[in-house]
């Protein structure tokens, strides 16, 4: 291919992933926050100009998103870089769970430790005050990043690829666990069971009780799928008051 048409082609496929990542955005926070006025009319009243401010970051963070997905996209199609594979047989049949599990607690462990810097106060208020500026936060608030915070996640995905091998459908897995788990954990209200999210299995994973807690009180929670790192460093606090009045985890440490 001529430089120029493939520069081209770069360009075209960083602008189609970005439109992929904006729709999805909006189709899903849509739906989301739609539902939350079915479930719980009047939740988001008096948010109007604070929704509009998470809307207008998460279309800029879909292009720090989609630009280096849609380069990745382009490469993997035209010259076959990444792991990704789309025969399944490539790799054994147990490794397709196994994969977005793996992708998940990488992304998790990497989400925890830049999330953690970002609460340093120098580079909170340049990185990460954008984000909790969102009090309380809403469904729209799931990419509602600073420009470098965004940088920081859209990364994650695009470098795995080429490190951990995954089918294409394992990889779409771990896309709408993303996008749905970043929806929900600041939608204002708690999706899953109570059975479940006050169970042993709740006490490792993270959902709108636990992560509506890091928003409230800042300094602790900082987890975003699992609780392993926060319980291992002595950050969870465990989950929203607010939510649940007789939570069984453990209680705030300072
Ligand atoms: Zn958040
Ligand atoms: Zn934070």
């Amino acid at each position: 291919m001529a430089p120029e048409a493939s520069f081209i082609a770069i360009i075209a496929s960083a602008a189609a992933m970005t439109a992929i990542v904006g729709g999805r955005y909006l189709a899903t926070s849509g739906l989301f926050a739609w539902i939350t006025g079915r479930v719980l009319p009047g939740h988001y009243a008096g948010l109007d100009s604070q929704i509009r401010r998470e809307i207008l970051w998460s279309l800029a963070s879909a292009a720090i998103y989609g630009i280096p997905a849609g380069v990745v996209a382009w490469g993997w199609q035209a010259h076959g870089w990444t792991r990704i594979y789309t025969d399944a047989d490539t790799w054994p049949l147990w490794w397709l769970p196994l994969s977005v599990l793996v992708y998940l607690l990488l992304h998790d462990t990497w989400f925890y430790w830049t999330h953690r810097w970002m609460h340093r106060p120098r580079v909170f208020r340049v990185a990460h005050a954008v984000h909790h500026a969102s009090r309380p936060p809403t469904a729209w608030a799931a990419m509602s990043f600073h420009p470098l915070e965004a940088l920081t996640g859209a990364i994650v995905v695009p470098g795995l690829v080429f490190l951990v091998p995954i089918h294409v459908a394992a990889l779409g897995t771990v896309l709408t666990i993303m996008t749905v788990m970043g929806i929900t954990n600041h939608m204002g209200w708690e999706l899953f069971p109570r059975r479940l999210v006050h169970s042993r299995i709740g006490h490792w994973l993270i959902t709108a009780s636990h992560h509506q807690r890091h928003h409230e009180s800042y300094r602790c929670n900082y987890g975003l799928y699992f609780r392993h790192w926060d319980h291992l460093c002595g950050t969870d606090s465990g989950l929203s008051e607010a939510f649940s009045r007789s939570s069984p985890s453990s209680p705030a440490r300072p």
